[in-house]
């Protein structure tokens, strides 16, 4: 089986948008540059930040960390947010979920500029990946997209199942996949049947955050598998596949597979990496 190194892949993406920004350093040239906005002092929300703030400048890239207080009301996050949509130096904007639940999320989401957007989850951003005509793609959907070319995985006229359906990851991978040829069936907790439909995909992604949800044995032999979940089990981090326990079976049974951890994951904080450089290149 080909394991598919997502951490492996980061590192030389990394190591491109490294080498593009310092040639925009050395032509004497403005810099891109990421605003991180964090309401509130939940310690997961502030340690994804800070990784985010040191993956950015770790590639030579600006950061400008914002750390609100929890009782931030709606209007001043929204001035906020109107102040870095008009600042001409920033380039990506993330506002860190979950929000406190006093504040409108979707509200505040929709008032980033969507040609600021650094998720690539604003509702235009979604609507131009639909049209096949995309300003910015989601992280983790580009993240897969991503390895599966980069380890020349074939998606033309492949049979693909997607478990899950959100917006964050199940419906655009779906899309993308889709827009990549593929016959994709998306799967969900309504779905009747998950092992059959499974057993019968050349491509499997499971984004459900379900630990065993599937068995090795519900997945077609010389199948590929990227597990997107990011579950806890008895031994650490596994996906909703792969584990320490099924990882021998795995190795002998699939074609392909991202580990857990070390596959999507690392895919994609170097993809929102990327994103910020993208939207520096149509800033500028
Ligand atoms: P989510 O919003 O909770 O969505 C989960 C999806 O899985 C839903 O569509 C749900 O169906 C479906 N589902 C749940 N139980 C199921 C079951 N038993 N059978 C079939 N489908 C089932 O989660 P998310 O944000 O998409 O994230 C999914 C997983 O990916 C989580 O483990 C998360 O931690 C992980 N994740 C990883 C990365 C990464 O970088 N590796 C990035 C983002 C997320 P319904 O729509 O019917 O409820």
């Amino acid at each position: 089986m080909q394991l598919l190194d997502g951490k492996k892949l980061a590192q030389e993406i990394k190591q491109e948008i490294t080498a593009e920004v310092l040639r925009l350093q050395q032509d004497g040239l403005r810099l891109p540059k990421l605003a991180l906005i964090l309401v509130g002092d939940r310690p997961d929300s502030l340690s994804y930040v800070n990784s985010k703030e040191k993956n950015c400048l770790a590639l030579g890239m600006l950061c400008e960390k914002h750390l609100l207080p929890q009782e931030t009301t709606q209007e001043s996050l929204l001035q906020l947010i109107h102040h870095l949509n008009e600042d001409s130096a920033t380039d990506g904007i993330l506002v860190q979920l979950p929000l406190p639940e006093h504040l409108d999320t979707d509200c505040i989401l929709e008032a980033v500029d969507y040609r600021k957007d650094a998720d690539g989850l604003h509702h235009v951003n979604l609507g131009m990946m639909l049209t096949g005509n995309p300003y910015i793609l989601p992280c983790t959907p580009n993240g897969i997209l991503h390895l599966l070319k980069r380890y020349q995985i074939p998606m033309d006229g492949r049979q693909a199942v997607v478990v899950g359906r959100s917006m964050l990851v199940g419906a655009p991978t779906a899309i993308l996949l889709q827009q990549h040829h593929a016959t994709v069936t998306q799967c969900h907790s309504h779905t009747r049947n998950l092992s059959e439909i499974c057993q019968k995909a050349d491509i499997v992604v499971t984004a459900a955050g379900v630990p065993q949800l599937l068995r090795p044995e519900d997945l077609k032999e010389g199948a590929v598998l990227v597990d997107v979940a990011m579950n806890h089990d008895e031994h650490g981090l596994c996906g909703d596949v792969y584990s320490q326990t099924t990882a021998p079976i795995l190795e002998q049974r699939l074609a392909a597979a991202t580990p857990v951890p070390g596959g999507v994951g690392p895919m994609t904080i170097a993809m929102l990496m990327y994103n910020v450089l993208e939207l520096y290149r149509h800033h500028q």
